[in-house]
Parts: C-alpha cells; sequence; structure tokens
C-alpha cells in the first residue's frame, strides 16, 4: 500500500527535478527532507518495530549460535521478510561455533558457605566433574596480579577491577583466565564487566592464549567478587568451589540471513546494514542484538511499504555468530568479496536500542561531510549527530577491506547495566526509541542508497 505522505513527496521531488537539469543541484537536506519525513513518520506512526522484536525474542527465545533455537529464528525471519515482500529473501551458509554452557556452579566454602552469582565464560572449558576447590587470591588489575604472581600458583585468581568502560574492562574477560594460567592458578573468575549491578552476572566471550593452559573460567556477580575482595583485605582465607561441565562441540551449520530492495539503477552497488541475529544463551539477546536487527530489518521493510525504490540496492543482513565467533562476519567477507569494491556503505546498530542520537562514521572526510548533510535530516528526533569513529563487529572485516563503516550510536547509559545476563528482555526497551532507531536508519540508508553520486572513499579501489 502507498503510504499517504507518498503523494506530497513525489511531487516534492517533481518539483526538485528542473533544479537538477540546471546543475543547480539542491542540497540533500532540501533534495531528501520529503522523503525523510516521510520514513520518520512511518517509523513512529506505530509499534511495529517493537512488536517484531517482542516475537521474536518471546517465541524463540535466546539464540547462542549451534543452538535449536537460533535456526527456528532464522526460519521464522526469512518468512517474514518474504510476506514484507522483499527481494532475494536467503540464508547464506555460515559454519559456526558450537559450544554449550552445561550445568554450572559456584560455592563460597571459607570463611563461610554461600552460593555465588555466577555465570561460564563463553569458550570456557569445564572443571573436572568434582568441580575444582581452591583458595582465592583477588587482584584488582592486570599489574597486581604481576606482583602478587608468586601467590597464585594453585589458586583460583579472581579479578575484581571496576567498570570503567566496556573496551578497557571487558579485557579482564577475554585475556584474565590465560594471564591467571600464566601464573599458575588454576581457574579463573573475573567480577562482571558490569556498569552498574543487581548481582546479574554477565557473561560474553573469553578468549585463550594457545600457549599456556586452558582453565576454567567464569564470572561472579559485582556483589559476589567486591565481597570475597573484602574478605581478603580483612586477612580471611577465602576457598571457593567452582564446577562447570562446559564444553566445546563440533562446528553446526547456521546461516547469515540476507533480503533486499534491488536498486533500480545500480543494483550492484550495495548499501548494506543489518545487526547480529545470534546472542548469548541467556536473556532473551533483546537488547544485544535483537533490536538492532529489528531495526535495520524494519528500515527496510518501511522503504517497501512506502513504495520507494532507491537507485542502489538496500540490503539488510542479520549476521550469526557475532557474540562467540564473528563466524557470520568473515564469511559474508569471504562470500562477497568480490563485491565489496561495489558497497558503498555499511551501517550497524549493536550497542543497544536506546534513545539514538546519530552516527559513528568511519570512511573519508569527503563522505563525513556528506553524512553530516543526511544527518541534518534526522535533527527533528534529535539523532542528527555524526561523529568520527564508528562501525560495529560485524561490519569490521569489511571495513579492513575499505568499505566506508557506520555505527548507530544511541544513549548508552543503561545497556552494560543488561548486557549479557538473564536481564536483556524486551522490557528492558521502549517501543517510541525502538521506532527512532528505525527511522534513523531507515533515512541514513535511503539517502546513500539513492543520492545521485557514490559516497566517496578516501581511496578509490
Ligand atoms: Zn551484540
Amino acid at each position: 500500500m502507498i503510504h499517504p505522505s507518498i503523494l506530497s513527496l513525489t511531487a516534492g521531488l517533481l518539483f526538485l527535478a528542473p533544479l537538477h537539469l540546471q546543475g543547480q543541484r539542491p542540497s540533500i537536506a532540501t533534495a531528501y527532507r520529503a522523503v525523510a519525513d516521510s520514513l520518520i513518520q512511518a517509523a513512529t506512526a506505530d509499534s511495529a518495530a517493537y512488536a517484531r522484536v517482542g516475537v521474536l525474542v518471546d517465541r524463540f527465545g535466546h539464540r547462542l549460535a549451534g543452538s535449536r533455537s537460533l535456526e527456528a529464528a532464522i526460519d521464522w525471519v526469512l518468512a517474514e521478510m518474504k510476506k514484507d515482500g522483499l527481494q532475494k529473501v536467503r540464508g547464506e551458509p555460515v559454519s559456526v561455533t558450537h559450544w554449550e554452557r552445561g550445568q554450572e556452579w559456584a560455592e563460597l566454602v571459607r570463611p563461610r558457605r554461600q552460593r555465588l552469582a555466577m555465570l561460564g565464560l563463553g569458550g570456557s572449558v569445564a572443571t573436572p566433574v568434582a568441580g575444582i576447590t581452591a583458595p582465592v587470591l583477588v587482584v584488582a588489575s592486570f599489574e597486581e596480579l604481576v606482583r602478587r604472581r608468586a601467590e597464585a600458583k594453585g589458586k583460583i585468581v579472581l579479578f575484581d577491577a571496576p567498570f570503567t568502560t566496556y573496551g578497557e574492562t571487558r579485557r579482564y574477560r577475554t585475556d584474565g583466565p590465560s594471564a591467571a594460567a600464566r601464573a599458575g592458578a588454576v581457574a579463573c573468575l573475573i567480577r562482571s564487566v558490569a556498569s552498574e549491578s543487581i548481582r546479574s552476572p554477565h557473561t560474553g566471550r573469553t578468549r585463550y592464549d594457545s600457549t599456556v593452559a586452558r582453565i576454567p573460567a567464569a564470572a561472579l556477580s559485582v556483589e559476589d567478587a567486591m565481597m570475597l575482595h573484602r574478605m581478603q583485605d580483612r586477612g580471611e582465607p577465602v576457598v571457593v568451589t567452582l564446577r562447570m561441565s562446559a564444553r566445546q562441540l563440533p562446528n553446526a551449520r547456521s546461516r547469515n540471513v540476507v533480503a533486499e530492495l534491488v536498486g533500480r539503477e545500480k543494483p550492484e552497488e550495495v548499501v548494506v546494514l543489518g545487526g547480529h541475529i545470534d546472542s548469548w544463551d541467556v536473556g532473551q539477546g533483546a537488547m544485544d542484538d535483537a533490536g538492532g536487527s529489528v531495526a535495520a530489518w524494519e528500515a527496510v521493510r518501511l522503504m517497501k511499504q512506502l513504495g520507494l525504490r532507491p537507485r542502489r540496492t538496500v540490503r539488510v543482513v542479520l549476521w550469526t555468530n557475532e557474540e562467540n565467533g564473528l563466524r557470520g562476519a568473515n564469511a559474508y567477507r569471504d562470500r562477497h568479496r568480490d563485491q565489496l569494491v561495489n558497497h558503498i556503505l555499511a551501517m550497524e546498530s549493536d550497542a543497544g536500542t536506546f534513545k539514538p542520537t546519530g552516527f559513528g562514521f568511519t570512511g573519508s572526510d569527503s563522505a563525513f561531510a556528506i553524512m553530516q548533510q543526511i544527518g541534518t535530516l534526522l535533527e527533528r528526533i534529535e539523532a542528527g549527530q555524526i561523529v568520527r569513529g564508528g562501525g560495529g563487529a560485524d561490519i569490521g572485516p569489511i571495513m579492513a577491506l575499505g568499505v566506508p563503516g557506520m555505527g548507530l550510536n544511541v544513549d548508552g547509559t543503561r545497556y552494560f547495566w543488561y548486557h549479557h545476563t538473564e536481564a536483556d528482555t524486551i522490557d528492558k526497551l521502549d517501543p517510541r526509541e525502538m521506532a527512532l532507531c528505525t527511522a534513523a536508519m531507515a533515512v541514513m540508508a535511503y539517502v546513500v542508497a539513492e543520492m545521485p553520486e557514490r559516497l566517496p572513499r578516501a581511496t578509490t579501489p
């Protein structure tokens, strides 16, 4: 169905045509104001995007790579995309990591018995069946571990590092276990990577260094990590039992979800937008990243609904296995390597779907200037701030090969309260904010796909 606002939009574009012919090209803000407004209007007219996230996460639950729920969710998305009338809807095969958490628990044994709030880290090895019971050495940093290396042997090392930024603090999750193993530890615990806590542990991928032993690794809630630290500071001996039955299975089959609006003039030139369809195996993966996936998907659906068919192809991609392998991102790069020269822009939403503020862009100065102009079309929803530097894990591999990239920026105040926990559920999202994220992605993708010139790259490929 043609949206009513399309009528005035068409009139607006016809009115502008003579300017083009005279070589007096109107500014982006002038040329695309009407169509941008129609996309914003359509995105914010209802709660369709939020409702779609709701079906995705309530019906299928969390979506860890290798799980049946991930593949069932992908089947559903593909079927819905076909119903939406999107083109070239397909699942591109990806071989993914298959890790299972199994049963796990941790218990404080001394100075008193108490169950600890824990989550194993993704990729962790198991403990022996009887578990590991050992004294704990609490350190606040890698530097403290180096200083106290002599005390670590045979112990469980707990990194109780306060949250600063995600990028900085998550090093304890990725690199902590191998640092602890290098010091002779038998297992590793970390304080959850969280900016606030209500005693929920946060999982996430760890990374073993191949030169040292792989030791079991888990996150404790912030509260529990701090308590063990206080006990140690008082000179009380701290002993913990850790039991985990995690296992790494052979690779599994998954798919990147891909759908398009094929460009009307330059179908080979592609604007990619997306998020990742997989999640951790706790909560619903609603913020991370069902919301981002659906915002990108809905952005393309709205173009279709409004009868818009831009000059270039707009392609939504929901990557698989971002969380514990990045296999979908790498498979996309490999499969489309020959076409990357014609990837005009890649855009990702994977920082939560809260109130959008704009985009972070990585590309040439001249492209940045164009992005800032497009940003003015989003000022009416306060989402027009274009800053330098941005991208996303899933578009990282193609950005490394020269594709300009950008990430949707949102108010991230609450993101690391819930990130990778049982509490990453849809009730943390807001229908209006979800609609605004959709609108921002729709306007940005549409204008870049429609404007007469290709977005310039730093160097001509
Ligand atoms: Zn994510």
